[in-house]
Parts: structure tokens; sequence; C-alpha cells
């Protein structure tokens, strides 16, 4: 079992990340929360696979619990979705004393992490990530929240779970391309932080796309590590934090405008960061080298870096939807080189068709 320690004083909680110890899910995270009921909130595949699992663990330590579960998919991101874990924890009976645990990918994480956020003003909340890309990225931090149809994220609220549980040995039943998905956000890391993650996951991938865990286990600590450390200092996206949207302002814009149906989340953000990669380049802030060695590793993970026929213009509209458009300015997280990058509000709008023309099929 190893640990990641997330600093945020009273709120402050632990990342365990280990191997095939779900049965003792329950005894690992009792202490961290009220002893009343666990709603347990998860996605059909996931909980086909771990429901009953998850719920034998929960009983073994003593605690009450029952399981909500809904469609998978970033399609169920949405408010008709929130709305039946509402409905599941008024028709329960479920208290202030209660707790949400969120097992799943980054879908079921942001729902159930909004619902806990929200019920009675806020109830206690467990994340147990399922996919590669909650273990390494959304279960961690504290972003929650559903999509609207006019943009992704748009609903949603800053809360922090109480314990995030992350068993590896639950990324075996993972199709592969949502492995690929997931080790976007490992990338992202790389180039926004830490040079030699990504000189690692350039030089192992092979390994990492075929669920080698002994390579991949200190690569999720890593990335919780880095996130940790963000998150620590600054929560709630004043400044800091936002080097964690590099490849997602252009990604989100994908996802919407294709409606959350043809791009898993991990795959746009791919195509996003190629595409930043090309406007840093374009402005003279990165060299042709390093956006080279940033496509040849998203080539190896089997993900995509083209944008299709998707429409140039239909993106850059798409894109001033974003919530993080201030005064009509988008703000681009742009790499300098590898493991550094700056926030930008002064790219055109011309040098964005350009690169988004040169990276259609
Ligand atoms: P997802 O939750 O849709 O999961 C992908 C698919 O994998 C689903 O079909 C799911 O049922 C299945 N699955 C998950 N775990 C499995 C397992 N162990 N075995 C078999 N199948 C399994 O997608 P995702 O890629 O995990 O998350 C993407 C979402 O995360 C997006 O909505 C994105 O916006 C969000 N996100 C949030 C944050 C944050 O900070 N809150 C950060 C990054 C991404």
């Amino acid at each position: 079992m190893q640990e990641v320690k997330v600093n945020l004083g009273d709120r402050s909680y632990v990342i365990l990340i280990c191997r095939d110890r779900l049965a003792e899910l329950g005894a690992f995270i009792k202490e961290e929360i009220p002893r009343d009921r666990v709603l347990v909130v998860t996605d059909k595949n996931v909980g086909a696979l771990y429901g009953e699992k998850v719920l034998a663990s929960l009983k073994d330590a003593g605690l009450r619990a029952a399981i909500h579960s809904f469609p998978e998919g970033e399609e169920s991101k949405n408010a008709h979705t929130l709305q039946g874990v509402y409905d599941a924890l008024v028709d329960g009976g479920y208290s202030r004393s209660s707790t949400i645990l969120a097992l799943g990918g980054g879908v079921v994480g942001d729902v159930a992490g909004f619902a806990a956020a929200t019920y009675m003003r806020g109830i206690a909340f467990v994340q147990v990530p399922t996919s590669l890309l909650a273990m390494v990225d959304s279960s961690v931090g504290g972003k929650t929240g559903i999509n609207h149809p006019g943009g992704k994220n748009l609903i949603g609220a800053f809360y922090q779970p109480r314990v995030v549980f992350a068993d590896m040995a639950m990324l075996s039943t993972l199709d592969p391309e949502e492995l690929h998905a997931g080790m976007a956000e490992v990338i992202k890391y790389g180039m926004i932080w830490d040079e030699d993650l990504f000189a690692t996951v350039a030089d192992n991938m092979d390994r990492l796309t075929s669920g080698d865990w002994e390579t991949l286990g200190p690569i999720i600590k890593r990335c919780c590590e880095i996130k940790a450390d963000i998150v620590s200092r600054d929560e709630r996206e004043g400044g800091l934090r936002a080097v964690l949207n590099f490849g997602h302002t252009i990604g989100h814009a994908i996802e919407s405008l294709t409606e959350y149906k043809t791009y898993r989340h991990g795959e746009a953000v791919a195509v996003g960061m190629v595409a930043a990669s090309r406007i840093a380049m374009a402005n003279g802030m990165m060299d042709d080298i390093e956006v080279q060695q940033l496509w040849q590793v998203i080539v190896k993970s089997h993900l995509p870096y083209r944008i299709g026929n998707l429409d140039p213009r239909a993106i850059l509209d798409a894109l001033k939807k974003d919530k993080k458009v201030q005064g009509g300015v988008v703000r681009f997280v742009l790499p300098t080189r590898i493991g550094k990058v700056e926030i930008r509000g002064d790219i055109t709008s011309e040098t964005v068709l350009e690169v988004l023309e040169g990276m259609k099929e």
C-alpha cells in the first residue's frame, strides 16, 4: 500500500494506491467517514464487475451500504443522472451523516462528487477510482460536476473527498482504449511538470499500454504526487492549478462539439495537447523537436492526434464557450519545453485556425 497526501489543512486526505486489496476497502476507509450509511454510486459496467465486492467489504467493516448505478459513459454526465442520485438519497432516507462512495471512472466520480457536495449542503465523500484516468487525475483534487448542453463541466463545485482508494488490480478489466485514454493525462503530467516522467512514459509505453503493473504502479503514484502538490498550492484554480488544463481547452471544445459521442475525454485531451504544442511552436515558444517528441508518444499510446473532419471554425466557436474564457479571452496552457508550460491569453484566432487546419485528416 502506497500513500500520497493531499495537504489542505483540516480537509487534507490520503490517496491509497494498492493492488488486489479491494476486500480491505471498508477497513481502510471507515476511520475517515461518519459511522452512518454509505451509498455506493457507480455505473452499470463497473457496478456489475465490482459492486458486490465493494458492498461486502463495507459490510464486513460494519458499515451499512447500498448501491445506485446509472448507464456508463460521458453521455450520462448530466442533470438527469444527477437527479437519479438525489432520488436514491432522498428515497433511501440518507442523512447529513451519510457518505457517498464513488466507484468508477471520472464520470462517476464527477457526478457522485457533485451529489455529495450538494445533498443536504454537503455530505462525506469517498473516491474509489477504477479507470486509469480516474486514478491519476479525476479522483484527486475535488473538482466535481456535470456537463450542460452548452458546454463541458459547466455545473459543478470544488468538493474534496475524505479519502481516495485506488486498487490497480481493477484496471485489468478496463478496455485497452480506456487505458490509452488514461495515458493522455499521464503524458500531460510529464509535459506540464516532470520531464523525467515524460521520458519514463515514452521509453516504456509498450509495457504501460499492455498493463505491466510493475511499471504502471510508480507512474500512477508519481501522477498523484504531482496533482496533490499542485492542488495543495492552489485548490481553487486561482493560478497554478490551471496548468492541469494543458490540452483541455481545445479538448473540451472537441468533446462538446461532437456531443461527447466521438472522442473519449482522454482522446480529446490528446488532440488538444498536440494542438497546444503546435500553437506554442507557431508562437516561437517551443521547438519542433519537442513537438515531435510529444506527437510520437501520443502515437505510441494509440491516441488520436488529428481533428478529423471537424471544422476548425466550429472548434474556435466552441472554445469561446469554455468556462475558463474571461472577458472573451481564451487562455491557453502552452508548453515552452517538455516539463514546463506557460499560460497565455494573447493567442490570435488566426493562429488557432491555422494550426487546426493543419490537423485535419
Ligand atoms: P468514464 O468514467 O466514462 O469511464 C470509461 C469507461 O470505462 C466507462 O464505460 C466505464 O464503465 C469503464 N470502466 C471504468 N473502470 C472500469 C474497470 N475497472 N473495468 C471495466 N470498465 C471500467 O471515463 P474516464 O476516462 O474514467 O473519465 C473521464 C471523465 O473524467 C470526463 O468526464 C472528464 O471530464 C472527467 N475528468 C475529471 C477531472 C476532475 O478533476 N474532476 C479530471 C479529468 C477528467
